[in-house]
């Protein structure tokens, strides 16, 4: 539907007033750059770097010590992801700051989607063990209203600038986000006069070396990819084996039985188009692969790793098939 073109003028004039304002209070690092940090994040990463653990090869480095990588840069400073005012007994969520209030009044415009695109960083020196880090953010542009795959909307640059102990600036990151209006189907618009349409989940994507797998799914089939040269089964599809490097492939069709190996339940934030709690699990197939895929038909607290679980390709919109998971009895 077509925003009123009075509505959306407001909308634009009150959203070029963030650009260039500072975003809340400056962050400041709760600790100082230390080893430990860094040995987990290397770690996490897989960088093996030896400038970044290992005293005395760093020692005998340019740089004479041991260093953080630069990547690490946003994460000395990093809030808490689970922010202490939404612990029991702690104080009230503290006001919105500009960057929250921007996004929500573009939301309540029906620009209700959200997706990072670019991300900048700039670093200007190594930070070392004991350096204490400050980071400030300012909203540094909005984009004019574009047209996007997934609906008309605003690009939001952000700027942190990230200071050490005497004021320095160590680094910045530029962070964009793509705030947009969900593209609806022009089909389900025009037939929507009375309710407005149910915004659609996100497109899977399809490309050359999966569309196989999709095509699968539309005829209602969960099919697996298996070397033809090994026979080793892979999932998701790929071009080439990664136990023999053959790229010859067949497929198999799975039976869709298999047992939960893991899942996760999201409820924040909600993607307009889906359903929360929204429980992503980890299924282990009969055949021997594994799939990401949805679990329904059970409460999140009645969910066990191993239970038994069974495969339903559905339709969850009109143009989308996906295959989803349910709870089976032993047996059954
Ligand atoms: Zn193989």
């Amino acid at each position: 539907m077509s925003p009123d073109p009075k509505q959306q003028a407001e909308l634009e004039s009150r959203i070029r007033a963030y650009v260039g304002v500072d975003v809340g209070e400056p962050w400041v690092a709760p600790d100082a750059v230390n080893e430990a940090m860094i040995r987990h994040w290397c770690v996490v990463m897989g960088d093996e770097n030896p400038v970044y653990r290992d005293p005395v090869a760093a020692e005998k480095s340019v740089h004479g010590g041991i260093v953080a990588p630069p990547a690490m840069l946003l994460t000395w400073v990093m809030p808490p992801y689970i922010p202490p005012w939404s612990l029991p007994g702690a104080e009230n969520e503290p006001a919105p700051n500009q960057e929250v209030e921007l996004h929500r009044l573009m939301s309540s415009h029906g620009y209700t989607g959200v997706v990072g695109t670019n991300c900048e960083d700039e670093y200007h020196r190594y930070l070392r063990p004991g350096d204490r880090i400050t980071a400030t953010k300012v909203i540094e542009a909005i984009s004019e209203e574009k047209p996007t795959p997934l609906g008309v909307g605003y690009f939001i640059d952000v700027r942190y600038v990230f200071r050490d102990q005497h004021g320095a600036v160590v680094g910045t990151e530029l962070f964009r986000v793509l705030k947009y209006r969900p593209a609806q189907p022009a089909q389900a618009v025009a037939s929507a006069a009375a309710a407005p349409a149910k915004p659609r989940r996100l497109r899977p994507p399809r490309g050359h070396d999966n569309a196989w797998w999709w095509e699968g799914i539309e005829r209602g089939e969960l099919l697996i990819q298996k070397c033809s040269a090994c026979g080793a089964l892979r999932h998701p599809p790929r071009p080439m084996c990664g136990r023999c490097q053959s790229i010859e492939w067949e497929t198999v069709a799975s039976g869709g039985r298999g047992t939960l190996h893991s899942y996760t339940v999201l409820h924040h934030p909600q993607v307009p188009g889906y359903d929360y709690p929204l429980v992503v699990a980890l299924v282990d197939l009969e055949e021997g692969t594994r799939l990401v895929a949805n679990l329904v038909g059970c409460k999140p607290d009645e969910i066990r790793i191993g239970m038994p679980v069974a495969c339903r390709i559905e339709s969850v919109d009109e143009e989308l098939k996906l295959p989803v998971f349910r709870p089976t009895r032993v047996g059954g």
